[in-house]
């Protein structure tokens, strides 16, 4: 039998999940759960349903893994432990600074009820924690890097698109290329947050708007933008929605260590992402995490875990003895 799978949100990472299922032959997508009217959601199984979040409880039982496609800012830290209750579910939650609160609650709701959670799946936190956290492990003497992009972040462009007189904006942030050669080259330099990424914004203003004042609004706005160098173009409507419309991402982590008894040999471990969609590619990792909560949950655990709980062969469709005889 097939690993049945709920939805609940169905915003870009939502629709990501769905495509991803539909690439794993031992799932299948039974329901999504929507706040909004279920009429006005169209999605592209045609076997499942589409109902309303006040339904979801009903379905206790018929769904294996429940993942919560909402969003980090407000509506994963009360949904993920409230749907514990009655379902396994993964989650994406990426506000890293919350993350111990929020374990601490799905936790207590799993144990509870007999479910299993994985929370902050994705790539950061996701692939990224996991490989900062091999590397760590494996060279205790050394430095980590982490470098974003390019890609578009979500909320510098909403952070522009609150300015008075701006219609629309898209944010790319950039690695540094020096900075990240140095690294690679086992410089180990010292980093600041300037010398690391660089920020591009595409802006499209609203009628009789002064570009002058934005471009100094933006480029002075403090957490977001002021301590980056930023470069500001002004576009047009037509031209944002041609060249600006995806939402890609990436990034890289790094860790340079050294070994040796005087420490004379140096190593560099790198991971990279190159992402021409982010929520799918996010909603990818999570797919494999959810045959990984549903498999736990049939051994019968319970309670709260982790990317770094999990080891690696939960997440694959293959046998153990597959694994060891092609992949090892
Ligand atoms: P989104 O498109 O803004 O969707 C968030 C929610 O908005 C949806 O679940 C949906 O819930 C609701 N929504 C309301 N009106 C909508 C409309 N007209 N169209 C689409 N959705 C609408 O956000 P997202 O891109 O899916 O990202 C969700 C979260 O994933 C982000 O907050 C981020 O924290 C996380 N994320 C994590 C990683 C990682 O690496 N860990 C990477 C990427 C994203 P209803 O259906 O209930 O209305």
């Amino acid at each position: 039998m097939s690993i049945r799978i709920g939805i609940l949100g169905y915003g870009n990472l939502g629709r990501g999940v769905e495509c991803a299922v539909r690439q794993n032959p031992d799932m299948e997508l039974s329901a999504v759960f929507t706040r909004r009217d279920p009429a006005q959601v169209s999605i592209l199984t045609k076997e499942a349903a589409v109902c309303r979040v006040s339904e979801a409880e009903k379905w206790k039982g018929k769904i294996d893994v429940m993942i919560l496609c909402g969003g980090s800012a407000t509506d994963l830290p009360q949904q993920t432990p409230q749907y514990a209750r009655y379902f396994n579910v993964v989650d994406s939650f990426d506000t890293h600074a919350r993350i111990p609160e929020h374990f601490a609650n799905v936790d207590q709701a799993a144990k509870e009820n007999g479910t299993l959670g994985i929370i902050s799946v994705g790539w950061d936190p996701g692939m990224f924690s996991l490989n900062r956290m091999y590397a760590n492990a494996i060279l205790p003497e050394g430095k980590d890097y982490t470098f974003w992009g390019k890609g578009v972040s979500q909320g510098h462009s909403d952070a522009i698109r609150r300015i008075a007189g701006v219609k629309n904006a898209k944010q790319y942030t950039i690695p540094v290329e020096h900075a990240l050669e140095a690294v690679r080259a086992g410089e180990n330099p010292a980093l600041t947050t300037r010398q690391k990424h660089t920020r591009e914004c595409f802006v499209v203003l609203e009628e009789g708007a002064d570009p002058a004042k934005i471009e100094e609004e933006i480029k002075t706005m403090p957490n977001y933008f002021a301590d980056y160098d930023t470069t500001v173009h002004f576009i047009s409507e037509e031209e944002l929605l041609k060249n600006h419309s995806g939402i890609p991402h990436g990034g890289f982590v790094i860790r340079s260590g050294k070994t040796g008894w005087e420490q004379e040999n140096s190593h560099v471990v790198e991971y990279s992402l190159k992402l021409d969609s982010n929520p799918e590619f996010t909603a990818s990792v999570i797919a494999a995490y959810a045959r990984a909560a549903y498999r736990l949950s049939q051994e019968g655990q319970t309670g709260c875990r982790t990317v770094f709980d999990i080891a690696p062969a939960y997440l694959s469709p293959k046998s153990g003895e597959e694994l060891r005889k092609h992949l090892l």
